[in-house]
């Protein structure tokens, strides 16, 4: 039986069972698929802990089939994307990235990174709706080296979509010019843009409906690039005057047919 605890928030409301250490695997680094049986392993304990949703597991096992096309590496096309996608994140006034289950179970460490190394909010949104899983999500975040955590509030919502993920923060996605929105489905996508917001996405799928709608759509596993992502954070950091020319020179539409093209030499 797991007892509860409270969040570094110290928010009563924020009660929620402490969550077990991830990974543990007897997988050895030595296997070939290990990286992909650790990702494998840390939706699995998501799920288990509370962060991600049984249907999670299926959006990754979707995941797992495009990055198998891929060869489970970075192509030009996806850092090319990694480069636009920290130029808009660094050059926004209110820049956020919005966290989901699956997300967060991956790369808890890497989304505060990046927050931190590009000055954006975090904030929880998830696609079944549950406040246990927002509060599982945000401790966390918090445990994972997050200073805030926006949550969903109950005042502000975003236009053209219906269900729970149309519920956004004040300060957070409401006031965004700038959102990051990894493992994004397709409405809320389209929904964020409709609403005047600028979307990086992170998405293996180049022909999913979020992987069309974003400004930058970088076709890659969330694990490979997010650190990518931060190292060029950092490394571009009090350049943001220079990085203009990246983002407005980008033509989304040129990297996702160079991702179609390389999973159809594959297939
Ligand atoms: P859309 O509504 O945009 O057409 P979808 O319904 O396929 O997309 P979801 O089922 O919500 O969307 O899945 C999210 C997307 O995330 C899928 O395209 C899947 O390939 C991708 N994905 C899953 N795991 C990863 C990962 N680790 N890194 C990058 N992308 C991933």
């Amino acid at each position: 039986m797991m007892q509860k605890t409270t969040t570094a928030t110290g928010d009563a409301a924020a009660e929620i069972y402490p969550l077990p250490p991830m990974p543990a695997s007897d997988v050895t680094p030595s296997h070939p698929r290990y990286l992909s049986l650790m990702a494998r392993e840390r939706i699995v304990q998501g799920v288990e802990a509370g962060i991600a949703s049984p249907h999670g597991l299926i959006a990754h096992g979707r995941g797992e089939a495009f990055d198998y096309l891929l060869n489970e590496r970075t192509h030009d096309f996806a850092s090319g994307a990694v480069d636009a996608g920290v130029a808009l994140l660094l050059a926004a006034r209110h820049p956020v990235i919005s966290v989901n289950g699956n997300v967060c179970a991956l790369a808890a460490e890497e989304l505060c990174a990046l927050a931190a190394a590009t000055g954006a909010k975090l904030e929880v949104n998830i696609f079944h709706t549950s406040a246990a899983r927002e509060l599982a999500i945000r401790s966390y975040l918090e445990r994972a080296g997050a200073q805030e955590v926006l949550m969903p509030s109950r005042t502000h919502a975003l236009q053209h979509i219906d269900h729970n993920r149309r519920w956004i923060h004040p300060e957070g996605i409401h006031l965004a010019d700038v959102v990051c929105v990894p493992l994004e489905d397709g409405d809320r996508c389209q929904a964020l843009i409709r609403n005047g917001k600028k979307v990086v996405t992170i998405d293996l799928n180049p022909m999913s409906r979020t992987a069309r709608a974003a400004t930058v759509t970088i076709v890659d596993n969330l694990t490979r690039c997010l650190p990518l992502m931060v190292a060029r954070a950092r490394e571009w950091q009090g350049r943001e005057e220079s990085l203009s020319e990246i983002t407005s020179g980008w033509d989304n539409e040129a990297a996702l047919s160079a991702a179609e093209a390389a999973l159809r030499r594959m297939s």
